[in-house]
């Protein structure tokens, strides 16, 4: 398999450890090259901070907090900056994630769904769509709500590291958002209708004019691309 040069693009610190940490685990594994952007601040995610931290103090710690869980992969992310709430398909936010895409050129991107929970979610999902020419996977939605995968990837060996990843983010993480997400990838792993596999992180491929080896983008699983997903038949 060639070496894939694979950037996941997501909105705030906390966001890559949810959606596709496993996946990216598994890509350092099999010598890939992975690149984390983390396109937003964070200032707006308070979290469990008292109300007397400043702003610049949140951005500040959960620079820190992402810094740490990036390390589980061996990369440092790069920060894009631009303030929580304030992404726009504007002029500024554009040539701000168009330059880091052209700096990269990477072979494979992640990044959130279009119909993800948060306003900052989706823009960053549009605007990266819109200045890539590369191929785009879609991770799952917060809680899987309207998505309906066309990949999945078994992290099973992955999930215990990315739990780690997602509890570096302590200013961010309620007791039960760790069970939430393994609960999502219990889920996922459960429609690969494998025993072997009991966890995995579903993906949806952005779809433009031209067919492309989609497997051949995501990390080498060693089994048969397991589901095709497409309604059944019903006999009468
Ligand atoms: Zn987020």
């Amino acid at each position: 398999m060639r070496k894939l040069r694979v950037a996941a693009f997501y909105p705030h610190p906390d966001d890559m450890e949810s959606q596709v940490a496993g996946t990216l685990l598994k890509y350092v594994e099999q010598g890939h090259e992975v690149h984390v952007i983390i396109a937003m601040d964070g200032r707006r995610g308070r979290g469990h901070l008292p109300d007397n931290v400043s702003w610049s103090e949140i951005v500040e710690l959960r620079q820190q907090e992402a810094i740490a869980g990036a390390k589980y992969l061996g990369v440092t992310p790069k920060f894009l900056g631009i303030e929580d709430h304030r992404l726009l398909e504007d002029r500024t936010c554009y040539e701000t994630v168009i330059t880091e895409m052209e700096n990269l050129n990477p072979d494979v991107i992640f990044t959130c769904a279009p119909n993800d929970y948060h306003n900052d979610h989706r823009a960053l999902s549009r605007l990266v769509i819109n200045v890539s020419w590369t191929p785009v996977f879609f991770s799952d939605t917060k809680a899987g709500v309207d998505f309906n995968p066309d990949f999945y990837v078994d992290i099973t060996k992955q999930l215990p590291t990315k739990m780690k990843m997602l509890m570096e983010h302590s200013s961010q993480m309620k007791e039960d958002s760790a069970e939430a997400l393994t609960t999502l990838n219990r889920l996922r792993g459960i429609q690969c209708s494998r025993s072997d596999i009991v966890y995995a992180e579903a993906f949806k491929l952005y779809k433009r004019a031209n067919w492309v080896k989609a497997y051949e983008l995501l990390p080498d699983d060693n089994f048969e691309p397991p589901i095709q997903i497409v309604p059944t038949l019903e006999k009468n």
